[in-house]
């Protein structure tokens, strides 16, 4: 099994009018499911690496375009940059430091043929859409949350046939704060009207994801696709707790974040987590 059991949540009192002194631990209801889009859902890294490679010729320059990527992004979540200028500026950034010689213009040129290019190519992982059903058939909210800058990300959702599914979407750009700020995790819980311990968020990057949701007060679930070898059980027990041995046997993950390899893993952890998933209701 790729995940382990046992909660991630902190305990908390349960009123009893007989017992006031006792606080009895009691799994909390799921109302809302948060999912990260990009190498989540959605086989980003790996549609962008080729995209590139088919543009440029090169294989080895993915790091550098998400470095300068990164770079442009927290840009327009600081409000220091549009939205609008954001993607030019930053192809243009990426090639000059390749050392090509172009300008403002023929960086937009490239950049409309990359996109032209990747938005041809996006494709779900085969997990996805099987655990999109049953979390709507749950009758769970689900919301997108992502860092990503400006709305593309939900011409991407609806053009991979995934809008119908969330209730909300999130997007670092258009907030002004990202992941793995606890503002970003409990703007959603918000907007939804939950409180973070009903809540639980799933992505890919552990720090970004599952733990920024953790300490947002949500239950925080690290997406680990390709782990090397097995991982190990989650080792329920306050002396093992952030134990560096424990954690690097879970690919790093602390002991009080979820890691799953598959999203097939998803229903049979949050039925195990949570006494009431969802509200049976009609979508
Ligand atoms: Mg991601």
């Amino acid at each position: 099994m790729a995940f382990a059991l046992g909660s991630p949540t902190a305990p908390h009192p349960v009123a009893d009018t007989d017992r006031d002194d006792v606080d009895v631990w009691a799994p909390p209801e799921l109302r809302v499911v948060c999912l990260d889009i990009d190498d989540t859902l959605i086989d980003f890294t790996e549609t962008g690496k080729r995209t590139l490679a088919a543009l440029t010729g090169r294989r080895d320059i993915w790091d550098e375009w998400e470095r300068v990527t990164d770079e442009h992004v927290a840009r327009v979540v600081a409000g220091e940059l549009d939205y609008a200028d954001m993607h030019a500026r930053r192809t243009h950034a990426f090639l000059r430091g390749l050392g090509m010689d172009v300008d403002l213009a023929a960086a937009a040129a490239f950049e409309t043929r990359r996109k032209a290019l990747l938005n041809r190519s996006w494709r779900l992982f085969d997990d996805v859409v099987p655990c999109l059903e049953w979390l709507a058939a749950a009758g769970i909210q689900l919301a997108a949350v992502t860092n990503a800058s400006g709305a593309h990300q939900r011409d991407k959702l609806a053009s991979l046939g995934l809008a119908r599914f969330f209730d909300h979407v999130a997007i670092a750009g258009e907030l002004g704060v990202a992941k793995p700020d606890p503002a970003m995790f409990q703007s959603v819980c918000l907007q939804l009207g939950c409180d973070p311990r009903e809540a639980v968020h799933l992505g890919d990057k552990l720090t970004t994801d599952a733990i920024g949701a953790r300490d947002a007060g949500l239950t925080g679930i690290w997406l680990h696709r390709e782990p090397d070898g097995e991982l190990a059980p989650r080792v329920a027990d306050d002396d093992t707790e952030n134990d560096d041995t424990e954690n690097a046997a879970r690919g790093g993950a602390p002991a009080d974040v979820h890691v799953l390899t598959s999203l097939a893993g998803l229903p049979e952890l949050l039925v195990t987590e949570f006494v009431r998933v969802g509200v049976p209701a009609p979508r």
